[in-house]
């Protein structure tokens, strides 16, 4: 933990789920047990949504994976920050490599969607991460810089965001960045928000790492200083995986 706030865990669930899967996984999450001092979010479809935050124990808070950059309107099929507060949603990511790289969303896109999504009373996810491509030619450093700038000049106040690094090379692959790779950049996301935004919002915003953590690894991971918590795709879906990874910072502290 190198920040102030609570260890953090987030399951997104991505586009998966059926009425009957989604209602077996909340029972199985009701009964699942964690520390009262970690921040547990899971993020539904947006048709499951309503079922979830019905149903779901409010130990856990509920995320969308997704929302529309400005007022709610004339945006066929865009869903606004309005309508997600009025199901009593507090969060949502943003940036997801897989609508970076798939809908072609760019960092002033992603910017614009979080600067959006804060000004209405949201809290946001924001994903950033690099691919292997981008890793392996020394542009790491720039892309990440790219991404938190992003957002950086667009927004005045951090508090309500959490940063998920997920290296690209890492998601649903099951190659997991090792602990010390995690560390590395994380430490330089820290020292980045220290020197480009303010020491204050460096020591308290969470940065959480994403990419094939499971329950197995979960616990080493939550080891390193900097790594705050977790941003979980496939693992969040079987519910004792993901109550393992809720415990990954109590095992460390143990
Ligand atoms: C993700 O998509 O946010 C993610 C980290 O996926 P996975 O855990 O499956 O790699």
């Amino acid at each position: 933990m190198g920040s102030s706030g609570n260890f953090f865990v987030a399951g997104n669930w991505k586009s998966n789920g059926t009425k009957e899967s989604v209602s077996k996984l909340v029972k199985e999450l009701n009964s699942s047990k964690f520390p009262s001092d970690v921040d547990v979010i899971v993020a539904p479809t947006f048709v499951h949504l309503p079922y979830v935050v019905d149903n779901i124990d409010s130990r856990y808070q509920v995320s969308a994976q997704n929302c529309w950059v400005g007022k709610a309107g004339a945006y066929t099929g865009e869903v606004a920050p309005e309508h997600l507060l009025d199901l009593g949603l507090q969060w949502v990511i943003l940036g997801h490599s897989e609508r970076r790289s798939l809908l072609k969303e760019s960092n002033e896109f992603v910017g614009d969607k979080t600067a959006n999504a804060l000004a209405q009373g949201m809290k946001v996810i924001a994903c950033i991460g690099e691919t292997l491509e981008q890793r392996e030619s020394g542009q790491m450093y720039n892309v990440l810089d790219g991404q938190l700038s992003g957002i950086a000049d667009r927004i005045a106040d951090w508090e309500n965001v959490v940063v998920a690094y997920e290296p690209v090379w890492a998601i649903g692959t099951g190659k997991v960045a090792t602990p010390d790779q995690a560390q590395e950049v994380h430490a330089y996301i820290r020292k980045w928000l220290a020197d480009k935004v303010l020491p204050k919002v460096s020591g308290a915003t969470r940065i959480i790492y994403g990419g094939s953590v499971n329950d197995k690894n979960s616990a080493e991971l939550a080891g390193k200083e900097d790594v705050d918590g977790f941003l979980v795709g496939g693992a969040s879906l079987q519910a004792a995986s993901f109550a393992t990874i809720c415990n990954a910072n109590a095992k460390v502290a143990a």
